[in-house]
């Protein structure tokens, strides 16, 4: 697909169309950034949830599942450092009232003059032929190492300001580089200022004397507050992790590009508990797994990159983003933070109680350290729909639009189509359904002709679908299409349970991406 933006639109309308994402209470015009699954979505998200639920929980001996309450004590966040210091600096353009993420504007403006460097090496790359040489021509390259400097001295300027909380500083530099609105082009800034991202309420009547509660930003904090439960009821031992999923609420001051950065989104966290000084080796251990887990996908290893942070977290000593190629470019899809031991300690000191693991072999006890990888579950959603969505010329002609999910994650594993809604033809296929919809999520349908039905099928991203005509009634066999060749074999009804079996298997995957 040439155009990414209208990928982003195609992707968005194909959702709403098929029932997989609805705008929230969309009868009242909605509400800006929230989103509800519908009848598909619901089934793909439960199925990207179950991919990563198997491969950390299930695969690992250690590491226990949790569900922590999205509700918790005040103190909480006073100890993670959110109450502080969970802030994002924003920008207002004063001609077209739009609001901006400062150092998202920033961000961005490097990735334009990456985008030029890409450009120069492809330029010289057919200028040179079979003889060039890439590392050499960007160490070299007077244009390219012109603007390596520039994006080095941006990255250098932004990351003093955020570390030292110099607002001024961040907008000088905004209007040093002339960054102007991406909507309305206009560099007319307000001042840059700091927002607190966490969404607050009241526990409680106010006869009873309400106290103000927070909406959990991210689950890891439910993770560290039961460090101690897990690690005594599990009769845990070093290296051992924590999982769970669950929804997370941020105050974004832009929420916009679909699902992508929204106010209620679900998180898939990890936190893996180390011994102090073996946290960096973790750290890469779960960067390598992290990134196998998402291309055991298959959608293609230069769909992804690390991206390494600027500016680290209060609480990190090494920390990564794996990007994904986004209609909007690469973006975050997941972090890999080693936040080493700044999370139990804190919450040792705010609330009294000791958090530490007694090591037999030393016996010490101490605060382990941790490395935590931290997935949005919508996200991921997204990077599936991106890299499913396909339109293909067919060869007689006419088009297809596809989602080329893989089968596991699939909402619908297999379409059981009657060729004509009459003969006997539905009820062999409703039997067929009966046999087999509790191992496979199956779509019974016998509307329309058999053509649209298979398009329709392929625009939901079901891999394979069955017909059952004429003869299936004679020789107990069908035909099963497969939803990427279109190719189509005759088989027997008896062996459908075992030939889905062989190819719809998140355990397959999940041993791949080990
Ligand atoms: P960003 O820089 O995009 O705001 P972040 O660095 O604040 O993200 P983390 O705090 O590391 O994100 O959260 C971990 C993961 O949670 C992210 O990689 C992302 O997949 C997901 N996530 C964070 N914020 C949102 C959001 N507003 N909507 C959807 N997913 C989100």
């Amino acid at each position: 697909m040439e155009n990414k933006e209208d990928l982003l639109k195609k992707i968005i309308s194909h959702s709403k169309e098929y029932g997989f994402i609805f705008p929230s209470s969309e009868i009242y015009d909605g509400l800006s950034a929230a989103y509800d699954y519908g009848q598909l979505g619901v089934e793909l998200k439960k199925n990207i949830r179950d991919y990563w639920w198997k491969s950390m929980v299930h695969a690992h001996e250690n590491i226990h599942g949790l569900d922590a309450s999205i509700f918790m004590h005040p103190t909480t966040w006073k100890a993670s450092g959110h109450v502080d210091a969970f802030n994002d600096p924003l920008i207002d353009n004063k001609d077209s009232k739009k609001r901006y993420r400062a150092d998202v504007l920033l961000e961005e403006f490097m990735e334009k003059i990456r985008g030029k460097i890409k450009k120069e090496v492809v330029k010289a790359a057919k200028r040179f032929g079979e003889s060039f040489e890439e590392a050499m021509f960007v160490k070299t390259n007077p244009r390219v190492v012109k603007y390596q400097e520039q994006i080095k001295m941006i990255e250098d300027r932004m990351r003093d300001c955020l570390d030292s909380n110099d607002l001024e500083g961040i907008k000088t530099l905004i209007e040093e580089l002339q960054i102007a609105d991406p909507v309305s082009g206009s560099r007319n800034w307000t001042e840059v200022r700091q927002f607190n991202l966490m969404f607050s309420t009241e526990l409680g009547s106010l006869a009873d004397g309400a106290s103000k509660i927070y909406l959990r930003p991210e689950t890891a904090q439910g993770i560290f507050v039961n460090f101690l439960n897990v690690y005594k009821s599990g009769r845990a031992k070093l290296p051992f992790g924590i999982a769970q999923t669950g929804k997370a609420f941020r105050n974004e001051i832009i929420a916009r590009q679909f699902i992508f950065r929204m106010r209620e989104f679900e998180q898939m966290e990890m936190q893996y508990f180390v011994k102090p000084g073996e946290e960096l080796k973790w750290y890469e251990h779960w960067k390598e797994k992290r990134m196998k887990w998402h291309q055991a996908l298959g959608f293609g290893a230069e769909a992804y990159r690390f991206h390494d942070h600027i500016k680290l977290a209060h609480y990190a000593n090494a920390a990564c983003d794996i990007e994904f190629d986004f209609p909007m470019g690469f973006k975050e899809l997941e972090g890999i933070h080693s936040r080493t031991d700044f999370d139990l300690k804190s919450h040792e000191e705010h609330s009294g109680k000791k958090l530490q693991y007694f090591d037999h072999e030393s016996n010490t006890s101490y605060v382990p350290y941790v490395v935590e990888t931290s997935i949005g579950l919508d996200r991921m959603f997204l990077a599936v729909l991106t890299a499913a969505y396909k339109e293909e010329k067919l060869e007689d002609g006419s088009s297809r639009t596809m989602l080329k999910i893989p089968a596991f994650l699939a909402p619908y594993k297999l379409a059981i189509l009657p060729l004509v809604k009459k003969d006997g033809l539905p009820e062999l296929a409703r039997k067929i359904l009966h046999d087999l919809q509790l191992d496979f999520h199956c779509q019974y349908d016998e509307k329309d002709s058999i053509g649209k039905r298979y398009r329709r099928q392929d625009a939901i991203g079901t891999p394979f679908a069955i017909t059952i005509d004429h003869d299936s009634l004679e020789d107990d066999m069908v035909t099963l299409r497969k939803r990427d060749t279109m190719e189509q074999s005759r088989i027997p009804i008896s062996s459908l349970r075992q030939e889905l079996s062989g190819r719809i298997s998140m355990t397959d995957v999940i041993r791949k991406s080990l």
